[in-house]
């Protein structure tokens, strides 16, 4: 691995961080960097982990080491309740050195390794962990993924406090869907005073994604 990992959180689930890694892989593809993909844990699985299947096939454009590759050597924990995983694994535990040996072998085929947590930062993993322990369990820097709705900016502060207060590199960007015509007008000028504007995913993944490098 040339670079530390990239641990890709949001304010919530559902928020964009798969969208946002896959448009991130493009980015490093183009760079010429071979993209590995990493999801410690999902939830919600039926058949196949979903995430992993976008992430892997995104993943596969830009790595040919990840050509036999499946879902399930990239997720290797998978539990059917679409739940935090501290409800949805039931009476099974974590298997932390798992984690570490799926990890570590995607790592050894890859330039840079982009790791998807599960829902946000406070998600309860089992009696001990919570999703934020990942970032530093994989040493990794942090790309935080907010959305544009009306009270993101409380939503998108609170993540923030918590990455300072953990004292891990981050850089944090603004995934905007459709619905979100408001944005400008209610949200982006408080960013604009606060942070000097908000990095879009519609429009800056490339300077996004430089940015992250510098933080390797
Ligand atoms: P997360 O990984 O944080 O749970 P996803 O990346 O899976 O969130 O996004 C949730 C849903 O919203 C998915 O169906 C995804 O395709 C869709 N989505 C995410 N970002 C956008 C966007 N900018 N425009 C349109 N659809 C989006
Ligand atoms: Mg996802």
């Amino acid at each position: 691995m040339k670079y530390k990992p990239i641990f890709v959180t949001a304010t919530n689930t559902d928020v964009g961080k798969t969208y946002t890694t896959c448009k991130l892989i493009q980015e490093y593809g183009k760079m010429g960097l071979k993209v590995g993909v990493f999801k410690p844990i999902e939830t919600g699985v039926r058949d196949i982990p979903l995430d992993g299947g976008l992430l892997l096939k995104e993943a596969k454009k830009t790595n040919p080491n990840l050509k036999n590759f499946t879902c399930n050597d990239i997720v290797p924990i998978q539990f059917s309740l679409p739940a935090a995983p501290y409800i949805a694994k039931k009476k099974s535990s974590i298997d932390v050195n798992l984690l570490h040996k799926t990890f570590e072998k995607i790592a050894s085929l890859s330039d840079v390794v982009l790791i998807e947590g599960a829902g946000g930062l406070m998600v309860p993993v089992d009696e001990k962990l919570y999703m934020y322990d990942f970032i530093k369990e994989f040493d990794s820097v942090v790309l935080l993924v907010t959305h544009g709705k009306l009270g993101c900016i409380n939503d998108t502060l609170l993540s923030i406090n918590l990455l300072r207060a953990l004292r891990v590199p981050f850089a944090w960007c603004v995934n905007l869907k459709e619905e979100d015509v408001s944005f400008n007008e209610v949200s982006l000028p408080f960013y604009e005073d606060e942070f000097g504007g908000a990095v879009l995913v519609q429009k800056h993944m490339r300077v996004l994604s430089e940015n992250l490098l510098k933080l390797l």
